[in-house]
């Protein structure tokens, strides 16, 4: 079963970053408001999320871990609906199997907390343990039995940059949750949290305050579309691509036709050859949507693709050409 689950690992865990995404994921599926990230080098030595979630009851910690045993799906039909994703149910079996691993937490209304550890895939037995109501996982020495792909972990920098650039994602579309990060034991990130409207505030604290200044809000809706978020303005436009934040009913997603369209749109207006800056949110029927293309990758199908190719360059259009007027 270990070695199932380190198969399964293969495609979960590909570096603490995605250690991160999948617990933080389930920290947010179990209603958390508050979340810490504790990470040691880059998250290779540590990774601890801890939760305010409504917490795993002493006698269920062990089916949390265990393969395929999700609450997400209830029955086959649910399939379609599961618009949080993660890998049903691999996550905690898989990164357990190929780290040190631990699993502490106090069910709502539960009068005690448990702790269940998993050594490289060993599964010890649960243990009364204190802890507020919520969860802590603690994923420790990541790769340690696979050398392998111990090896493959980069630099501690670019390991905790790309821990960063999730979490801006993240921050971006779930402004309602307080976020702390520490790294090597130093408080690094914060961001309160600030109900369900993302503010000036949390674009200044994550996309920079040179963002903020020359951003441009846009709120438009049309043939059951919205879009609405910031686009940068003439002023703060970037030779990479490395600020496009495009999320579909609240979900991060890459789409080559939206990418084309803001694009396109930025530069008819304002400049050829130069990236946009933005953070945008489209909003319609999840009926128009397919987002089972490709989870992982975040990509999906539109039913009506070109009509919202032109819907995104349009409003971006006109709001750009109106600041120019
Ligand atoms: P999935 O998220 O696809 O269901 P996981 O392996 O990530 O699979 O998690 C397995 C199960 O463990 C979840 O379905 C959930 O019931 C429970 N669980 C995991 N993390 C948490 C958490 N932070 N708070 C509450 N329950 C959790
Ligand atoms: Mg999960």
């Amino acid at each position: 079963d270990t070695l199932i689950n380190q198969i399964a690992a293969g495609e979960v865990v590909e570096r603490p970053a995605s250690v991160v995404k999948e617990l933080v994921e389930n920290a947010l599926d179990a209603g958390a408001t508050r979340v810490d990230i504790d990470l040691e080098e880059g998250g290779a030595r540590l990774i601890r999320i801890r939760d305010d979630g409504a917490g795993i009851a002493a006698e269920e910690l062990p089916l949390a871990v265990s393969r395929h045993a999700t609450s997400k799906i209830a029955s086959l039909d649910d399939l379609e609906g599961v618009a949080t994703l993660g890998f049903r149910g691999e996550a905690l079996p898989s990164i357990a199997s190929v780290s040190r691993f631990a699993l502490i937490s106090r069910r709502n209304g539960a009068e005690h907390g448990a702790a269940l550890e998993i050594d490289g895939g060993r599964l010890g037995e649960v243990a009364p343990k204190p802890h507020p109501q919520g969860t802590t996982v603690e994923v420790r020495d990541l790769f340690f039995n696979v050398p392998a792909r111990r090896k493959f972990l980069k630099a501690e920098r670019t390991e905790l940059s790309h821990i960063e650039e999730w979490l801006r994602q993240l921050a971006l579309a779930r402004p309602d949750v307080e976020l702390r990060v520490s790294h090597n034991g130093k408080a690094s990130r914060r961001w309160k949290g600030e109900g369900d409207l993302l503010s000036d505030v949390r674009i200044n604290e994550t996309l920079g305050e040179e963002f903020a200044r020359n951003a441009l809000r846009v709120d438009h809706s049309g043939a059951g579309l919205r879009l609405h978020g910031w686009i940068a303005q003439p002023a703060y436009n970037r030779a990479s691509a490395d600020q496009q934040y495009l999320y579909v009913n609240g979900r991060a997603v890459r789409d080559r036709s939206i990418a084309h369209a803001v694009k396109q749109a930025y530069a008819d207006v304002l400049f050829h050859g130069r990236q946009p800056a933005y953070v945008l949110f489209l909003e319609l029927d999840p009926r128009r949507v397919d987002v089972n293309v490709h989870p992982a990758k975040h990509e999906v199908r539109f039913r009506d693709s070109r009509l919202i190719h032109d819907f995104v360059y349009r409003t971006l259009h006109d709001a750009l050409a109106e600041t120019r007027a």
